[in-house]
């Protein structure tokens, strides 16, 4: 595994790599590596000739200096995990190098894919991450990038990155998101939580099984053809009622409260867009977007809520 610091040292690299004429597999991150970027190094290496995973705690992207400051960041670690996954080559530069030398970040039409739900609340985050994995596809020319659904919004804005580029780019890959026993959702930010907030934390995968019951009965067809009302999932002598979109909401709001922890947001969308999800009798499946604080630490989920 060849460890590349500097943006000459990978073009020389890649230049001896090219040669070779295999599939490109990436996998860019920010570091504290866990579980979840092993699933997707572990696709790359499955699925093409040369796997490169970067690690670049990309500062385009943080909206608070703290968050930034206090990223976690663990080399040696993430060095030893990377090694027996079978990864080819890493790439770890310097923010200077990577950002600098005249380089200047090109701001992307996201379509209003950037400005709702994380957008929101963290503007310009996702033109930061768009500036940076452009940045990195400009160097690195893979024929096959892998991403995590944890960062459900990320993927759709990176898709649409890929779209406004111009010439052959790489195939996107969506993984489902690793959890632990409880369904807690891995992320390098968990490292932050004290073990009282780890276990509130826990509570949104709570919530998710909570909110897939809830929706079940109107989702497996067992639904009145009264349309939507607020009751949640409440017998009427026509069988089961359908849950509106805000009751489901607000009694997941209320959960997540119940656990511990801040929301900031728990919208439904149909799954592959960022469009609301108007109900049971939209064509879509829902999937739940959470985003909200345990203290000082801010955490993103989401799920599908299929039955
Ligand atoms: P990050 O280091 O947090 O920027 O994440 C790097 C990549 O790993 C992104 O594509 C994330 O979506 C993905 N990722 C992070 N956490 C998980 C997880 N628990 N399961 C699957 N993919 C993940």
């Amino acid at each position: 595994m060849q460890i590349v610091r500097t943006l000459a040292h990978l073009r020389q690299v890649l230049d001896d790599l090219n040669s070779k004429g295999a599939s490109l597999g990436f996998v860019p991150t920010m570091g504290a590596l866990h579980a979840g970027h092993l699933a997707l190094v572990e696709e790359a290496r499955a699925q093409t000739g040369v796997v490169i995973c970067s690690i670049f705690v990309n500062p385009l992207q943080f909206n608070r200096a703290e968050d930034l400051a206090r990223y976690p960041r663990h080399e040696e670690e993430d060095l030893a995990l990377l090694k027996p996954a079978g990864v080819d080559l890493v790439f770890m530069p310097e923010v200077g190098d990577l950002l600098g030398g005249g380089w200047e970040p090109p701001m992307y039409d996201l379509g209003g894919l950037d400005t709702v739900l994380e957008g929101a609340w963290r503007p310009g985050h996702f033109q930061g991450v768009a500036q940076v994995v452009g940045r990195l596809l400009d160097l690195i020319p893979c024929t096959d990038l892998y991403m995590g659904l944890k960062d459900y919004q990320q993927c759709l804005v990176v898709q649409r990155l890929l779209d406004l580029r111009p010439g052959q780019q790489p195939v996107l890959h969506r993984r489902p998101t690793v959890r632990d026993a409880m369904g807690l959702a891995l992320s390098s930010r968990n490292l932050l939580l004290s073990a009282e907030d780890l276990e509130r934390a826990r509570g949104i995968a709570r919530t998710w099984r909570w909110m897939k019951e809830a929706l079940a009965p109107s989702l497996s067809g067992a639904a009145s053809p009264m349309g939507a009302a607020s009751t949640m999932g409440a017998a009427s002598p026509m069988g089961v009622v359908p849950l509106s979109p805000s009751a489901l909401i607000e009694g997941g709001l209320h959960r997540l409260e119940q656990e511990g922890l801040r929301p900031e947001y728990l919208s439904l969308v149909r799954d592959g867009t960022l469009d609301p999800w108007s109900g049971p009798a939209d064509y879509g499946l829902p999937r739940a977007l959470f985003a909200g604080w345990l203290g000082s630490v801010r955490l993103i989920d989401n799920e599908l809520l299929a039955p």
